[in-house]
């Protein structure tokens, strides 16, 4: 290791806290585009530069469900507010209806924020959303976020990779646009794919998904932890097995949104878990 630097550079000086990022040469937000953005999972602290910038730069921010009102307040005095959200599990005829409105908004020569909850392509209709856009001839830009599946992880204190336990990851939606098990996954091929599946909307169709791995031969003693409210004051985790979860989520009933994982980083969790009710009382993350 190098030993750190005793003088302070001109540039660190230069203003203090948040204020020094103002001189940096943020990408313009051009009147006419969309910008399809990812707020992260819930804390308001975890969202992207770029997420803040296009907060500060938008004239109008269409919004979903799951995005934290705390972050919307930061949304620029003056721009407008849109809430275009769906319930969860439940099918969704106007996600047309959203990619017309975000074409007409941008066509009237509105810079539009589109922002999501976690990750604009993960499990958040985004892919559709942008092809719309191309489709229509809108010109857009996609930031990532962190999503639910990676960020209530590490919120949880469980690893999504770590050498010993998980070497590879697969993530999976738990329903259909139907709301029902999705049919058209090769559930025998899941059970073995990966040693920890995380899976997103899962909690209603859990127990039929936690079968379906079973007889596709994972152990009914597979650790089963459910993480709801992920990265928010009000977290909640409950743990139960392959076996047990279907009968466990039927009597407890978990708050949602919630995201489940399956596996053995799990086990990491008593010695990791380190977002505790000290640290909970902030709100930002
Ligand atoms: N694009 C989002 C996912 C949208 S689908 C992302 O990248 O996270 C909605 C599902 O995401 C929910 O049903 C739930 O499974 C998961 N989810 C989103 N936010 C969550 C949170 N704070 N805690 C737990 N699960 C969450």
């Amino acid at each position: 290791m190098t030993a750190s630097p005793t003088k302070t550079a001109a540039w660190q000086q230069a203003a203090p806290g948040f204020a020094r990022l103002d001189a940096e040469p943020f990408p313009v937000f051009e009147p006419g585009w969309v910008w399809l953005v990812g707020a992260g999972p819930g804390a308001p602290g975890l969202m992207s530069l770029l997420c803040y910038h296009a907060m500060q730069t938008c004239d109008v921010a269409v919004y979903d469900a799951l995005v934290n009102p705390d972050i919307l307040r930061w949304v620029r005095v003056g721009a407008e507010l849109e809430y275009a959200g769906k319930r969860g599990g439940k099918p969704s005829p106007v996600q047309r209806d959203i990619s017309l409105r975000l074409i007409e908004l941008a066509q009237s020569g509105k810079r539009v924020l589109r922002l999501k909850g976690g990750d604009p392509f993960m499990f958040g209709r985004g892919g559709e959303e942008s092809q719309h856009l191309a489709q229509a001839g809108v010109p857009f830009r996609i930031v990532p976020g962190i999503t639910s599946g990676v960020g209530g992880l590490a919120y949880a204190g469980m690893p999504a990779t770590h050498r010993d336990t998980n070497h590879s990851i697969m993530f999976l939606t738990g329903h259909d646009a139907s709301g029902k098990m999705p049919a058209n996954v090769n559930w025998p091929a899941v059970a073995k794919a990966a040693p920890v599946i995380v899976m997103y909307m899962a909690v209603k169709n859990l127990g039929e998904i936690a079968a379906a791995l079973m007889d596709g031969g994972r152990s009914p003693a597979d650790p089963v932890t459910i993480v709801s409210n992920a990265t928010l004051p009000h977290q909640r985790i409950m743990r139960t097995t392959l076996g047990a979860a279907g009968a466990d989520v039927a009597a407890n009933e978990p708050p949602t949104p919630a995201i489940v994982v399956v596996g053995h980083a799990a086990d990491w969790m008593d010695v990791l878990g380190w977002y505790r009710d000290g640290l909970k009382e902030n709100k930002i993350g």
